[in-house]
């Protein structure tokens, strides 16, 4: 096999999904999130063996390659309505906004006789998706349930993804009030109620609200770590996925440049730190596969220097390791490389039974 790779620890992956799960207890249902790695099926069966209740991804291209594993699946970006077809194929339940999309998928579900289900987001003020005024939430409600081909089964909402916004009690509370009111105004009941993503972690292990039954998981189940403050949870780990880099120069060479500094290969003005004459290393992979502000070396040892679309420059000076061309450098990685090098056609990825 060749370099760059990534590797996948789907032991890593399913014991995490078990460690979420237990901390969250039985009355919260996870929504095992998978297009952190554009929804690979085999990863996505560590998330079935963990515990998780449904799959969700955000491209019905990953729903799509889910297609033959035998659970419920979410389509958890509002639908475009050029993709209703494909929506109603591979998803069962979506999360909407718009009256418009959800009769297009009502419309749809009839054309190919299969059921469809509705979760309507609510906005709580982080900003992204959502009914923001409660009245046109139940405006849409009143006009969702005439709808013949789908069905509304619930409400969810989306915190700390574009405001930063942490979720709380307060939050959970209006969630549980709104489904209440819905559920009493129309006559009807709603069996999810889905409080957010992995920074709903740490408010929903230390407090039960009610009524909220599903969270819906991408970071906390790859990662262990819960998305409001970063902390690592009991019984996780963070390295499920590392990367592994092959070294293709090493030279001693000094820290600045020599010469007018104009812009990098990004637009951008660099600037430098002198450290004097260093052991660089150059390691074939770059920016079109991962971010550089989120690979970690697992030798302490090494410096991240930069580097471009399609190269890594290391400083292997202080390491105890006396690296050579065609040595391998590995790194564990935070969510936007594992998102990046999964996407990355370049990366060779190779799953660890
Ligand atoms: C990506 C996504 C999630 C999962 O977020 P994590 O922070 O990775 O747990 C949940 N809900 C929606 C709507 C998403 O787009």
């Amino acid at each position: 096999m060749g370099y760059p790779k990534v590797t996948v620890n789907l032991k890593t992956i399913r014991e995490n999904v078990k460690s979420v799960a237990k901390l969250l207890g039985e009355d919260i249902k996870i929504a095992g999130v998978t297009k952190v790695f554009c929804g690979n099926p085999e990863i996505a069966k560590a998330y079935i063996d963990g515990g998780v209740s449904y799959l969700a991804d955000s491209r019905t291209e990953n729903l799509r390659r889910l297609k033959d594993l035998d659970i419920p699946k979410i389509m958890l970006r509002l639908p475009m309505i050029s993709e209703v077809e494909d929506v109603v194929q591979y998803a069962d339940i979506s999360l909407n906004s718009e009256i418009e999309t959800i009769r297009a998928l009502s419309e749809e579900a009839l054309k190919k006789d299969r059921s469809h289900k509705i979760v309507l987001m609510v906005d709580l003020g982080d900003l992204r998706e959502g009914y923001y005024e409660e009245n046109d939430l139940f405006v849409a409600v009143e006009e969702i349930i005439k709808f013949e081909g789908v069905k509304l089964v619930g409400l969810g909402t989306n915190l700390t993804c574009y405001g930063g916004v942490i979720p709380t009690k307060e939050h959970m509370k209006k969630l549980a009030r709104l489904k209440k009111e819905i559920e009493n105004r129309f006559n009807v009941e709603l069996e999810i109620l889905s409080g957010g993503n992995s920074s709903s972690i740490h408010l929903l292990s230390n407090y039960k609200p009610e009524s909220v039954n599903n969270l819906r998981l991408g970071e906390s189940l790859i990662l262990g770590t819960e998305a409001a403050y970063g902390k690592q949870l009991e019984g996780t780990r963070n390295d499920g996925f590392k990367l592994q880099v092959q070294i293709i120069e090493v030279k001693e060479k000094p820290s600045v440049p020599t010469g007018e500094i104009g812009r990098d290969a990004f637009g951008k003005v660099p600037t430098f730190v002198d450290r004097g004459v260093r052991k660089r290393m150059i390691c074939a992979v770059g920016k079109q596969d991962i971010d550089f502000d989120t690979i970690y070396p697992l030798d302490e040892g090494i410096i991240i220097f930069g580097g471009s679309s399609d190269h890594l420059i290391l400083d292997g000076t202080n390491s105890k390791i006396d690296y050579k061309v065609g040595d391998i450098v590995e790194f564990r990685m935070h969510y936007v490389s594992i998102l990046r090098s999964m996407t990355s056609e370049y990366i060779e990825k190779e799953l660890i039974y």
